[in-house]
């Protein structure tokens, strides 16, 4: 996967704005708050129909603006494709594929690309919220089929949420409860079942980049945790939409008493562990901050081994987070395979022999 031009208009900080890349590294280079982010913003506005780091499409179209328009060319599979996305305030975005209107869920898995930012430096340490987006974001990327059924099954749990409430304030009945079980069931299997698959893999990826980054005797394991199970239950594995249609039967009261779904994907988590230890809770920071290189690395190969092609590595001010030698590491890693995008606020992050194309970013231009 290669992008060989984004246009932007009106996006963010730039007025108008054409790029050529080169087919390995692009280097952002610029002071703070110059728009350096901006630009990989709009790439991966490109993939996945929305920014990182805003839900509002608003705040993408320029101040005092009507329209913003983000252009990319790429080719995949050596065929070569455009995307034109327009944001309207206040209205529903437009997305052109090769000229042909599509919605955002048949956007997902066009262009792919992965995203590395300081925040996913607390992948291991953070919320599990963080832990199941990775996921959710990885396994979308390489199945339309899952990322349809992950907005289905979170409308569902909204509604079904709404809905225990209304029982528990005795404003519906509790057999209404009934038809979202069973959506809810089917979902969550479904999804569940996709996840274990994907960790699988990851799990072995993983231990293979972490093996590689640390030289040492580390041993890195990933698993999927369901925090509602015990752990001395006979659960199948993948769980079946039945076994979660008695589990919400079985928890009934209890959701309705807390107004909440209490088991489910939507409350999964990924376990990692060094050498058998709880990554999370025993990882010294460092330690911490490898696990989350290796996962991050992993999903590159992951998206790899599913579509035949690398996605577009996305690298946020992460150089600046990273030490010399991990920072190396990912370097050697990327070479020559990636079509990556970094953004730094200096060039002293890259050794001099680097094969990559520096931009300077100041004030919405770019040189
Ligand atoms: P840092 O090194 O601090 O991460 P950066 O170069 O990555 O900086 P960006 O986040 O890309 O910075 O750009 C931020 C700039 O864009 C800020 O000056 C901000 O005011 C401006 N900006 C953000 N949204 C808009 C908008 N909708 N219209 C115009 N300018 C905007
Ligand atoms: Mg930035």
């Amino acid at each position: 996967m290669r992008v060989t031009r984004l246009v932007l208009r009106n996006f963010r900080n730039y007025a108008g704005l054409t790029l050529e890349f080169a087919r390995n590294i692009n280097i952002f280079i610029g002071r703070n708050a110059q728009g350096k982010t901006n630009i990989l913003e709009a790439l991966y506005l490109g993939a996945m129909g929305r920014s990182h780091r805003t839900a509002v499409d608003n705040e993408l179209v320029r101040w005092g603006q009507g329209a913003a328009l983000v252009e990319i060319a790429f080719t995949k599979q050596e065929v070569e494709h455009k995307l034109a996305i327009r944001l309207i305030p206040s209205q529903n975005k437009e997305i052109l594929h090769n000229g042909h209107p599509i919605k955002q869920r048949e956007l997902v898995g066009t262009l792919n690309a992965v995203l590395f930012s300081p925040e996913d430096l607390q992948l291991v340490k953070g919320a599990p919220a963080l832990r199941r987006r990775f996921l959710d974001g990885e396994i979308s990327q390489v199945s339309r089929a899952y990322y349809r059924a992950l907005i289905q099954y979170n409308r569902v749990v909204q509604q079904r949420n709404s809905l225990l409430k209304k029982v528990r304030e005795r404003e519906a009945k509790a057999d209404l409860i009934d038809a979202w079980d069973e959506q809810l069931a089917a979902g969550a299997a479904f999804l569940v079942g996709k996840r274990f698959e994907a960790v699988r893999k990851l799990a072995m990826l993983a231990n293979l980049m972490h093996r590689r980054i640390t030289a040492s005797k580390e041993n890195l394991s990933l698993s999927y945790y369901q925090p509602y199970l015990h752990p001395d239950d006979e659960a199948p594995k993948p769980l079946s939409s039945e076994w979660y249609r008695r589990q919400l039967t079985a928890r009934r009261a209890e959701d309705i008493a807390r107004g909440t779904t209490t088991i489910g994907p939507h409350r999964d988590d990924l376990l990692l562990a060094v050498n058998g230890h709880d990554l999370r809770v025993f990882g010294s920071q460092g330690q911490q901050r490898t696990g989350a290189l290796a996962l991050k690395l992993a999903e590159l190969e992951f998206i790899k081994s599913e579509t035949g092609e690398y996605p577009l590595l996305l690298l946020d001010d992460v150089m600046s987070e990273l030490d010399e030698e991990r920072r190396s590491h990912l370097l050697y890693f990327i070479r020559e395979r990636i079509q990556t995008f970094i953004t730094a606020t200096d060039a002293k992050y890259f050794p001099d022999d680097l094969s990559g194309q520096y931009y300077q970013v100041a004030g919405g231009a770019v040189r």
